[in-house]
């Protein structure tokens, strides 16, 4: 982060001086007392289970200075450092995070979508680093407090900033878009992730257009043409836009050839071809990675470039990693489940050729009244991919395992478990050499407590 003086803060925020010296500098933002560094300004937030403020006196002993929202908070204090009043310290965060976005001239690229998110971002990120110095969000810091945080991780060094935004419900894309002011906006598909708050995929759409509502002709947006709800975005008039996708758009993927731990596919623009190979497997990589190429050539960056980088990609912890252990193979993507990653990652565990194939997959949270459906919807996908054998954990999941033998999958290979070491005690019998075993579940299932086991000794 750049410096930025005391007085040019509280004339940011509006904020009022209880006390300290207006000339401090500072040279970070932490709102975490835990892990707050010298120089840095705390802000403490309140959310359900706790209230930053009571952190302030701890913080301050090695932070240079700390907003408050409460000016009986002055006599607390008997270090003499700043302290800054404002009315609402998240609103802080955020308008002091905008004012220093503005400070930096360089474009801004959003992410959002209900699935592939990270990936694509870290997509965009390896091929523009090709030929810029580019600021991204770290790992998944894509919500109202991570999303201000990373904005102030800019320098004077970066040339663009390609972040992430989640969403779980009506007006928080505008609150990041606000934040951030992005130019580019990216889509990668509607989905049914959320929509537990949202009801319906048109109302996941709407929610994720808060980012365009103020775009104009200096603004770019990039869609998957395939998703039938993302197309509806081409009616905004004014804007450039870039269409991927295998089915449709002008920017097409086609002759797909996967193989073990990857896949390759030739790419068509308007104006250019190239041949792109990708090292992590899954049709949905396709389209994660056509995203980037659509950035990477609107910025400039060489064909060869571009191609390089993709070839080089690897996909972040707990995401489809496929773990060659000798004994077996693993395909590892206990990062989260929703029906559309589910089916992704049950297409990649069905293009292991002369495998046994074996789905360990946990409950599939926050899907509200879609939930019955949407675990039913993966029993059917995990008989007609042809897996051999099934383990469903979690009463959600038990769904799953219910439609596979309603579709046609015999008993004697599905297993309903109520936890994971329940799992693992049938995996325990079960395991041949040469399987390969995909493990999935929500966050909250935790699943890497399988993954773990099957890499360990047994
Ligand atoms: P989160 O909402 O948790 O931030 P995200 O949108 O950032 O998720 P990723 O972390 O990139 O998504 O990917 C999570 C999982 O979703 C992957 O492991 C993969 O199974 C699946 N996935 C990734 N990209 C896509 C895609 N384009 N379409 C469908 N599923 C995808
Ligand atoms: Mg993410």
């Amino acid at each position: 982060m750049m410096d930025l003086k005391i007085s040019e803060i509280i004339n940011a925020l509006n904020g009022k001086m209880l006390q300290g010296d207006k000339n401090i500098l500072i040279n970070g933002i932490s709102t975490d007392s835990r892990t707050i560094k010298k120089g840095e300004l705390f802000i403490p937030l309140k959310g359900n289970n706790y209230d930053g403020e009571r952190f302030l006196g701890d913080a301050l002993k090695i932070a240079a200075a700390a907003l408050t929202a409460n000016e009986k908070n002055k006599k607390l204090i008997t270090y003499d450092k700043p302290l800054i009043y404002v009315r609402d310290t998240f609103e802080a965060l955020h308008k002091l995070s905008r004012y220093y976005r503005d400070k930096f001239n360089i474009p801004v690229i959003a992410v959002t979508g209900s699935s592939g998110k990270t990936t694509t971002k870290d997509m965009i990120h390896a091929v523009l680093s090709k030929k810029f110095n580019v600021l991204k969000t770290e790992g998944n810091f894509n919500n109202e407090i991570g999303l201000p945080l990373t904005i102030f991780k800019l320098n004077k060094f970066h040339q663009v900033a390609v972040i992430e935004m989640g969403m779980s419900g009506f007006g928080e894309i505008k609150t990041l878009k606000d934040i951030s002011n992005p130019d580019i906006a990216v889509f990668t598909n509607i989905g049914v992730a959320h929509i537990e708050k949202l009801s319906s995929r048109e109302n996941i759409l709407k929610a994720k257009s808060e980012l365009i509502e103020d775009f104009t002709t200096e603004n770019t947006i990039v869609i998957n043409a395939d998703d039938d709800m993302l197309i509806k975005l081409l009616n905004k008039k004014d804007v450039q836009f870039y269409t991927y996708g295998i089915r449709n758009g002008d920017y097409r993927a086609y002759d797909i050839i996967q193989f073990e731990g990857g896949l390759r596919y030739k790419f068509k623009t308007p104006f250019e071809s190239m041949n792109v190979e990708l090292s992590i497997p899954g049709i949905h990589n396709v389209y994660n990675s056509m995203a980037a190429i659509c950035i990477g050539l609107k910025f400039n960056v060489k064909k060869e470039d571009i191609v390089k980088a993709l070839r080089e990609f690897k996909p972040g912890k707990m995401r489809l990693n496929i773990i060659n252990t000798g004994k077996i193979k693993i395909i590892d993507d206990v990062y989260n489940a929703n029906p559309d990653s589910m089916k992704a990652a049950i297409s990649v565990l069905r293009e292991m050729k002369q495998r046994r194939k074996i789905a360990v997959l946990g409950d599939m949270l926050e899907l509200g009244d879609y939930s019955d459906k949407g675990h039913r919807d993966i029993g059917e996908y995990v008989y007609i991919s042809g897996i051999d054998i099934l383990i469903t954990i979690g009463n959600l999941a038990e769904k799953i395992a219910e439609a596979a033998q309603n579709s046609g999958m015999a008993k004697d290979n599905i297993y309903i478990c109520s936890s994971n070491t329940e799992a693992i005690d049938i995996l325990k019998g079960k395991i041949r050499n040469n399987d390969v075993i995909l493990v999935k579940g929500s966050r909250g299932k935790k699943m890497e407590e399988i993954v773990e086991y099957l890499k360990g000794d047994y």
